[in-house]
């Protein structure tokens, strides 16, 4: 990068990371906790209430091998209490004329290990949990309301410059800002896109027979309906509470099966 420019910037950072989602977040926890300095920028303030408006309702699902980043990045102890062990993964074929299972297949999570297959977390419980880290780590700066307006890559810096009009230098820029990457953009990183006629919606049910750590998934032509498990909503009462994610060609409601049609 040429000193002119790198002379112009208000600050310089090791890593500036674009996007305040989950995986920027994260990404923000590790690099700081490897005592990086950070600066997370995202022009929509994390919602941090499951019901306040705008509240990401959709859960995220961390594998296996994910918990060492987490644990490295100091978020797994916060996270731990409110993750739901994923153990059976249940695949219904449901895709026939009639709206019913044709097929159903478990897979036990026991088969192949001691463990899990993986942790469900509501997304906006991530937010609350890994943005209070991020307040932990004094090398780490995350600015909701602030997003990336433009970016400059030299051959051992770039420049960010921000909505708020500032210019930021960084050694390495993060792109975790949505489908709509303006980072991508900025790049000129070209993106193939594939329309499935589809809509999706997240929402989060409670229901009076315990879910069993078991993920539901139904297949039908129209798309997936997936029901995961997630904590109790009440501990006092056997409820769980638990989140579903439909997809449907766009002209329709989301695939509802009646509840007595569900496999047990
Ligand atoms: C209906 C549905 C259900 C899903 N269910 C599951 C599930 O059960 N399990 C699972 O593991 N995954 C699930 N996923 C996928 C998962 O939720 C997403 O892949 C994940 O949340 C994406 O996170 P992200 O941080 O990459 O992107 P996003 O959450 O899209 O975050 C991008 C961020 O970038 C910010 N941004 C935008 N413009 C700018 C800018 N100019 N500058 C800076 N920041 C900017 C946005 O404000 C946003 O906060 C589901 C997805 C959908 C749509």
């Amino acid at each position: 990068m040429s000193a002119n420019l790198s002379a112009k910037c208000d600050e310089s950072v090791d890593v500036l990371i674009s996007g305040g989602g989950i995986a920027g977040l994260i990404a923000a926890a590790a690099f700081g906790a490897s005592g990086h300095s950070v600066l997370c920028v995202d022009p929509a303030p994390p919602v941090t209430s499951e019901g306040a408006a705008g509240a990401d309702l959709r859960s995220t699902c961390f594998l296996q091998p994910s918990i060492r980043v987490l644990e490295e990045a100091g978020l797994w102890e916060r996270l731990a209490p409110h993750a739901t062990p994923l153990q059976i993964m249940r695949i219904v074929d449901a895709g026939g004329a009639e709206a019913a299972a044709r097929m159903v297949r478990e897979f036990d999570a026991s088969e192949i290990s001691d463990k899990p297959f993986g942790w469900n977390l509501q997304n906006w419980l991530l937010k609350r949990e890994i943005s209070a880290r991020l307040e932990t780590l004094q090398n780490v700066r995350f600015l909701p309301g602030t997003g990336t307006a433009a970016l400059t890559a030299r051959s051992s810096e770039a420049i960010v410059t921000l909505t708020n009009g500032s210019r930021v230098a960084a050694k390495l820029v993060v792109g975790a800002d949505g489908r709509n990457s303006p980072v991508r953009e900025a790049l000129g990183i070209g993106v193939k896109t594939f329309r499935y006629g589809q809509k999706a919606l997240a929402f989060a049910v409670t229901h009076d027979r315990a879910h069993d750590n078991i993920s539901t998934e139904v297949h039908r032509s129209g798309g997936p309906f997936t029901l995961v498990p997630l904590p109790d909503r009440e501990e006092s009462t056997p409820r769980r509470w638990s989140g579903w994610n439909a997809g449907r060609k766009s002209r329709g409601l989301p695939l509802c099966l009646p509840m007595r049609s569900m496999p047990r």
